[in-house]
């Protein structure tokens, strides 16, 4: 199954120079993952936080890709998260894939920034709205998808962007073994966090994604195997 297909629910728009794409089942996934029984409104500020935060977060790889001279393509919202595509016109450095890399998670974390900014003069809510609990869960949205997602994709697992920094940083010291080097440590992390995750919560649907990352891992594995061995 084609995640990434165009469907007729698609909602597209264009913003600073790219084309963007929200496949229907970004919207159905966030509400699943902001799922409260009985609590629609919940599921709806989750869905508009994760919206917001992975289309700014997509835009902060693409507008930094956009400062080194890559033709910005596209910009795609679907069910597995955000992907940004653009087309390098020279060779990018190492370094600059770094950047572009890092500028996905420190957008988030500069957006969670401004949140709580404007948050200071409104907090501590002193009584219980509707409209203070609304603000109440949409800081803790915007904490959960920016902050801690955002530190999530830090870590050195490809193909999450700290997994591409650690890729960039190990072509520096072998550019043919990187890519394998890469596939190992993303595949000996998700095995640990694995344990550790079985061992504090139990088997969960949150499972489906280490074993994701597991085999994508794997898969790379092998194929970086064949091209340089
Ligand atoms: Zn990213």
């Amino acid at each position: 199954m084609d995640f990434t297909a165009r469907t007729p629910y698609d909602l597209n728009f264009y913003l600073w120079g790219y084309p963007v794409r929200v496949n229907p089942f970004f919207w159905i996934i966030m509400a699943c993952i902001g799922f409260r029984p009985g609590d629609l409104q919940f599921m709806a500020i989750f869905a508009l936080g994760a919206f917001v935060s992975i289309l700014l977060h997509e835009f902060g790889h693409g507008l930094v890709a956009k400062a080194m001279g890559c033709r910005p393509v596209g910009i795609l919202l679907y069910g597995m998260g955000g992907l940004c595509y653009y087309e390098p016109r020279r060779h990018l450095a190492r370094w600059e894939e770094i950047v572009i890399s890092l500028a996905g998670p420190f957008t988030n974390f500069a957006l969670f920034g401004l949140v709580w900014l404007i948050y200071q003069p409104l907090i501590p809510f002193k009584e219980a709205t509707p409209l203070n609990l609304i603000l109440i869960d949409f800081y803790n949205v915007m904490f959960f998808v920016n902050v801690f997602w955002g530190i999530i994709n830090l870590f050195p697992i490809l193909p999450l962007d700290g997994g591409r920094v650690m890729f960039n940083l190990l072509r520096y010291v072998n550019p043919l073994k990187a890519l394998e080097w890469a596939a190992l440590v993303s595949i000996g992390l998700v095995l640990i966090l694995g344990i550790l995750y079985i061992q504090s919560f139990g088997p969960g649907p949150n499972l489906v994604l280490f074993a994701f990352l597991l085999f994508a891992n794997v898969q790379t594995y092998q194929m970086s195997r064949s091209q340089y061995s």
